[in-house]
């Protein structure tokens, strides 16, 4: 479903939301559980193109819902794998996963029959950017949770969510909760309107909506 002009939500996706940017390039944002690549191939396929057509696949951080089929994709596609720095080593299984629990679970993961990890051709920083996306280190939910902004578009991973108003992910999720009231500060401070969670539903008119957030914590007064 297109929600933004060259911004798709691939529906059914299990695990993470997953969206595909279009423009110049096909660039997938977050890919769900393992096993979802079918899925995901087919709806790419709806819009024209084809499979070697996906440029890349941004993994906003290293969770297995949004990671999961990222190596099934890029074997079909020939896709670059790209994640923050922070990230990369708790995909490839060098470092555990945090909170502790995650690295547990991890260990269950790979124990799933369809999962493998991406390899990692790319590894992002602060700032960079690939065609229209600019990358923006927000940290706090893992050490290298990224947001990704495309034009008035946000793609934010498990940095916060939207019920009726927005809400930091509860703190057992998170590595550090502390820092992703900076992170979200940080976002906050940027031109944008269409907010795009790992989780739920897409959220226009998100910049004022996330200001009221901002107020609730005072931000005027720190
Ligand atoms: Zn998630």
């Amino acid at each position: 479903m297109e929600i933004s002009q060259g911004v798709h939500l691939i529906k059914g996706v299990r695990g993470s939301n997953c969206y595909l940017v279009t423009h110049p390039e096909l660039t997938l944002i977050d890919t769900g559980m393992p096993g979802q690549h079918r899925k995901i191939l087919s709806y790419i396929t709806s819009l024209g193109y084809e499979n070697g057509k996906l440029r890349r696949i941004i993994l906003t951080h290293h969770d297995l819902d949004h990671m999961g089929s990222a190596a099934d994709l890029q074997r079909v596609t020939g896709a670059a794998v790209c994640i923050h720095r922070a990230d990369a080593d708790c995909v490839l299984g060098r470092s555990p996963r945090r909170p502790f629990w995650k690295a547990w679970l991890s260990s269950l993961a790979t124990l799933w029959p369809e999962f493998r990890p991406p390899e990692i051709t790319r590894l992002l920083e602060d700032g960079q950017n690939m065609d229209l996306l600019q990358v923006i280190h927000t940290p706090g939910h893992s050490a290298g949770s990224i947001t990704v902004k495309y034009g008035p578009v946000l793609f934010v991973g498990d940095l916060l969510r939207w019920g009726r108003v927005f809400k930091q992910t509860p703190r057992c999720f998170n590595e550090d909760s502390s820092a992703i009231r900076d992170s979200i500060k940080k976002i906050a401070s940027l031109d944008f309107d269409l907010l795009c969670p790992g989780h739920g539903k897409p959220v226009f008119g998100a910049s004022h909506k996330l200001r009221e957030l901002g107020s609730r914590w005072s931000w005027g007064r720190q």
